[in-house]
């Protein structure tokens, strides 16, 4: 079955997707996606210009003034249905993503199904955006706080979870009456633009959902700057986080930020040992360790040290590696981006120099099948300390370092000792020391024995360098409305 799907999705040219129709962009420009399993070109993308991007928020604008006068119930209605409808592609959009992005196609499947997930959970709080009624001070006084939705959004997303953190802002965009424009990047922009236009067929009316490609410092760039789009929503580096920021300021938008991670995890002197090498391989190499809550350094007590090394390594080398199109089923398909692989080495690299040991990893796999592809292996690195680049840095790579601790404190020190603050992990079976990690580790999010880290139900937010705002959550849901404080006096 995959061979002859993925097949039969290769070689298309896709344009922009502006009220319902793809469409070329203006001046037929286009951009080529390659497939990071062997880097043959996979199918073309348009890429926008100033007057496509017009058009789009033109469209967006249009469809925000239909779609903000509905109902909520209508709305969760609407949303619910088309999700349904979404659902039902899910082997399509799957494999798309598994083409372009490389990760295994039932991963890529799971996280279409997740996408719904969340899109149906911010559908429900739709209903649940309550204002509330003040006392005042004289009787005839109103005062009723309501919230409204800000009109048309930038939604603006990264290549690693292409869709998923897709829905994580049009779930709460559309289900308060936003229109949005959506930017996934050149990397990965097949999924998220399918995604979008299965929603459209599923019935979300076509003007609310628009979709624009082509280079993100180009075309985010005028997107974001476009008088009537009010809320920019993105996730990416830190970098890329700070310059839109900046670029947003002199026109006072809404905005929040999603960025990078550099996630430490604490394995204590009382932590279940094969616990924490399942939760740790899972997190520092899953999707090849391109996600921003992907552990990178393990601070672990010296007298758990070599019994957690073994067990990390057995987790390491049982991980298969395959083509994710061909082989849906593998653990860990290539990397996304060569670059990727540059900074893996980079940091390997540095962390060897600077005295640490390699204990598994290191290298790409061996043998015919990965020679084209962005293939490494997982890697451990021991004996690290705070010097090296791969304990400071975000590695967005498959490699988890290794440093020993003696006491908390230092664990806690080491562990906030940098600008990143997305997610903490911590291993203990004592509930006192798991509540002092939560209260004293400079995250967002502190996950304790577990790597299950995001959760519609729970607020996703990044501390220091890792972002602005919330994700997740009824709390997101505010990140979309502006509020209104009405004031009457019935005279
Ligand atoms: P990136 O910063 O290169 O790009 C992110 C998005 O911004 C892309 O769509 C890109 O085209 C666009 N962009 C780039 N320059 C722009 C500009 N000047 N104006 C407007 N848009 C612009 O990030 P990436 O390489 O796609 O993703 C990897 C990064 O994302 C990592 O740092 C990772 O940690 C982070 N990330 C964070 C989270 C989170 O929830 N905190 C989740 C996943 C990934």
């Amino acid at each position: 079955m995959n061979t002859e799907l993925s097949n039969s999705l290769k070689g298309q040219a896709w344009g922009l997707f502006i009220d319902g129709q793809s469409v070329p962009a203006e001046d037929e420009s286009t951009i080529t996606i390659f497939s990071p399993a062997n880097r043959e070109p996979i199918a073309t993308i348009a890429r926008a210009t100033a007057n496509d991007i017009s058009k789009a928020v033109e469209t967006a604008q249009a469809g925000y003034k239909e779609w903000a006068k509905l109902t909520a119930y209508q709305r969760e209605s609407i949303i619910k249905k088309a999700a349904a409808y979404v659902r039902t592609q899910a082997d399509r959009i799957g494999m798309l993503m598994a083409l372009e992005q490389g990760k295994p196609f039932n991963q890529a499947k799971a996280e279409i199904i997740g996408s719904c997930d969340t899109i149906e959970y911010f559908a429900s709080e739709a209903v649940r955006v309550e204002g509330y009624v003040n006392q005042t001070e004289k009787a005839g006084v109103f005062s009723i706080v309501k919230y409204y939705p800000v009109g048309v959004c930038a939604l603006i997303t990264p290549w690693n979870y292409p869709v998923s953190l897709l829905s994580w802002k049009l779930g709460p965009a559309l289900a308060v009456g936003c229109s949005v424009v959506v930017k996934p990047t050149t990397v990965t922009p097949l999924s998220p633009m399918a995604f979008c236009m299965a929603l459209v067929e599923g019935g979300i009316p076509a003007r609310v959902i628009s979709v624009l490609t082509g280079q993100g410092s180009v075309v985010g760039d005028v997107l974001v700057k476009h008088p009537l789009v009010k809320k920019v929503a993105m996730t990416g580096s830190t970098a890329t986080g700070k310059k839109l920021m900046q670029t947003v300021a002199p026109y006072l938008k809404k905005i929040s930020l999603e960025l990078g991670g550099q996630c430490p995890a604490i394995v204590c002197a009382d932590a279940d040992i094969i616990n924490a090498a399942t939760v740790i391989a899972y997190k520092g190499f899953r999707n090849m360790g391109q996600s921003c809550s992907s552990i990178n350094r393990v601070y672990v007590h010296v007298s758990k040290h070599q019994s957690l090394v073994a067990e990390l390594k057995k987790n390491a080398e049982k991980l298969t590696i395959g083509d994710g199109v061909t082989d849906g089923a593998a653990d860990l398909g290539p990397m996304a981006t060569a670059d990727g692989i540059t900074t893996t080495k980079q940091h390997i690299e540095d962390a060897i120099g600077k005295g640490a040991s390699l204990v598994t990893g290191g290298r790409a796999p061996e043998g015919g099948q990965y020679e084209k592809g962005f293939y490494f292996m997982p890697t451990i690195l021991d004996n690290c300390h705070a010097g090296m680049k791969v304990m400071q840095e975000e590695t967005f790579g498959c490699v988890v370092a290794v440093e020993t601790f003696e006491t908390l404190e230092e664990a806690v020190n080491k562990a906030n000792d940098t600008n990143y603050g997305l997610v903490a992990y911590a291993f203990t079976k004592d509930f006192k020391t798991s509540m002092h990690l939560g209260d004293t580790l400079e995250a967002g999010t502190v996950c304790v024995n577990s790597g299950a880290v995001n959760t519609n139900y729970a607020p996703y937010a990044g501390w220091k360098d890792s972002g602005y705002g919330v994700e997740l959550s009824r709390n997101a849901v505010f990140e979309y409305l502006e509020t209104k404080h009405i004031k009457v006096e019935a005279i």
